[in-house]
């Protein structure tokens, strides 16, 4: 009770929360699978709070969960016993620098409010996916996260050109000069990104902006086959102007079709050329177009409706990987197969990022805490390395995957990354459990 005393002078009564209804939601993940009791959950609103929280915390050897808009998929966000849930939503402050294309956000503001601040600027924060109302920078930060544009835009980690950092022991860190050259040493906020909350706080950060595009095109192509879709996509992928190839499993359409979305973005005259390429392509058997804004949002909608879909057909259990795009073809074919060995019950959904080799495997029909879901886990994570991949391409390690790390890091790899935490957070107050430290 000595720690909550400390924390309510610290961030106010009102923002020390410790009733269990209250705090209910930010104790379970965005699956339903993960999740535990949390001492309390404190929302500082500055840096300076967030310094003093940490310290606090420190002080009384009591662990710290940083949490933003808790829509994290592998269970990091989440305390696991009795941890102090230290939110980011009160740290929501935003300034755009038009002259430069550059948005200084703190790490409670969601993606949707950094795409709306940019409205009507002539920029546009390129990232983007379906949890943005919710989603935080700091979150995405933590996750390197991805989304649709990756493969013209990078990961989070691309957008980051600076940024400020509470560390374990409270100390503050800040590098926002955001400087096209800057040759000085360690990249400390590189290292931030895809830390997963085990390094430090963000606070705030630096993000670069894209200008916005002469056009932009959205599509809905129905093919007659995974493979044609897949060869249409490494079409596309070579070819500037397209900035989303997603793909859709025929599991997940009413119509029991494949099916891509592709996004287009640039001078008007070649797009239509892509349309015309995609109109022409082999296996192609319907093409829906959307221009406007609002038409644009309805055929993406179709598109991130799947998550909620699937859920309907029970919690399911979820996989995040990546392969190479050339060898998408081969885990897609294979990996229906591999989940049935182990669960032949259960229903294997496909959907992802096809530009970037990002797949979405999801299970339904298996008891998502039981041994059937981990046989489930293993056999799709070893698949995906054994086609030249990894067993995490956007949404982290977190507590789910932490055990398989071993799959995709070496033990040098593994050392090292522990050398850094135990630097970083001698006592290891900082996300236990999380990334296997
Ligand atoms: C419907 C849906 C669709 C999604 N689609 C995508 C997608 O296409 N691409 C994608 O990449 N992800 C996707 N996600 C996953 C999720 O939205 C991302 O992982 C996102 O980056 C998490 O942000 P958050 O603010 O919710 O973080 P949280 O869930 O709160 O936390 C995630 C991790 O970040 C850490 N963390 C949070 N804030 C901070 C901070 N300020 N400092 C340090 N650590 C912090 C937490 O401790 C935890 O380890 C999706 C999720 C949902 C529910």
């Amino acid at each position: 009770m000595e720690l909550h005393d400390e924390l309510i002078a610290i961030v106010g009564r009102r923002n020390l929360l410790t009733d269990g209804d209250v705090i209910a939601s930010a104790c379970i993940d965005a699956t339903g699978r993960f999740g535990g009791t949390a001492s309390a959950v404190v929302r500082p609103a500055t840096t300076a709070e967030v310094s003093a929280v940490v310290e606090a915390c420190a002080r009384a050897g009591v662990s710290v969960v940083p949490q933003g808009g808790n829509t994290g998929l592998v269970g990091g966000g989440v305390p696991r016993g009795g941890e102090i849930v230290l939110s980011t939503g009160r740290l929501d402050t935003l300034g755009i620098d038009e002259a430069q294309g550059r948005i200084m956000a703190g790490a409670g503001v969601t993606l949707a409010a950094l795409h709306e601040a940019c409205h009507g600027t002539g920029w546009r924060f390129p990232l983007d996916f379906g949890a943005r109302g919710r989603a935080t920078v700091g979150g995405m930060i933590a996750t390197n996260a991805g989304g649709v544009h990756v493969m013209r835009h990078g990961t989070m980690r691309r957008r980051v050109l600076g940024l400020e950092v509470v560390l374990a022991d409270g100390t503050v860190l800040g590098r926002l000069l955001g400087l096209a050259k800057d040759s000085t040493g360690y990249d400390l906020s590189g290292l931030l990104c895809g830390s997963e909350g085990t390094l430090g706080v963000v606070t705030g950060a630096l993000l670069e902006l894209a200008p916005v595009a002469e056009e932009t095109v959205v599509a809905w192509v129905t093919v007659e086959s995974m493979q044609a879709g897949l060869d249409l996509s490494m079409a596309l992928a070579a070819i500037a102007q397209v900035e989303a190839i997603e793909f859709v499993g025929p599991e997940c359409t009413d119509a029991g079709c494949a099916a891509l979305v592709v996004e287009a973005a640039g001078e008007s005259e070649r797009i239509a050329g892509i349309g015309d390429l995609v109109e022409g392509w082999p296996g192609v058997t319907a093409v829906e177009v959307a221009t406007g804004r609002g038409e644009r949002e309805r055929l993406w909608s179709r598109r991130e409706s799947l998550p909620a879909r699937i859920r309907a057909a029970g919690v399911p259990v979820k996989l995040d990987i990546a392969v190479p795009p050339v060898a998408l073809g081969e885990f897609l074919a294979a990996v229906g197969e591999a989940v049935a060995r182990v669960a032949p019950d259960s229903t294997t959904w496909r959907f992802g990022h096809a530009g970037d080799g990002n797949v979405h495997v999801n299970v339904t029909g298996i008891d998502p805490h039981g041994p059937t879901a981990e046989a489930v886990e293993e056999a799709v994570l070893r698949l995906a390395v054994a086609c030249g991949g990894t067993i995490a391409a956007e949404h982290g390690i977190g507590v789910a995957k932490a055990r398989w790390l071993h799959l995709s890091r070496s033990p040098e790899e593994l050392s090292a990354m522990r050398a850094i935490k135990a630097a970083l957070d001698p006592a290891g107050l900082l996300n236990p459990g999380v990334l296997g430290l």
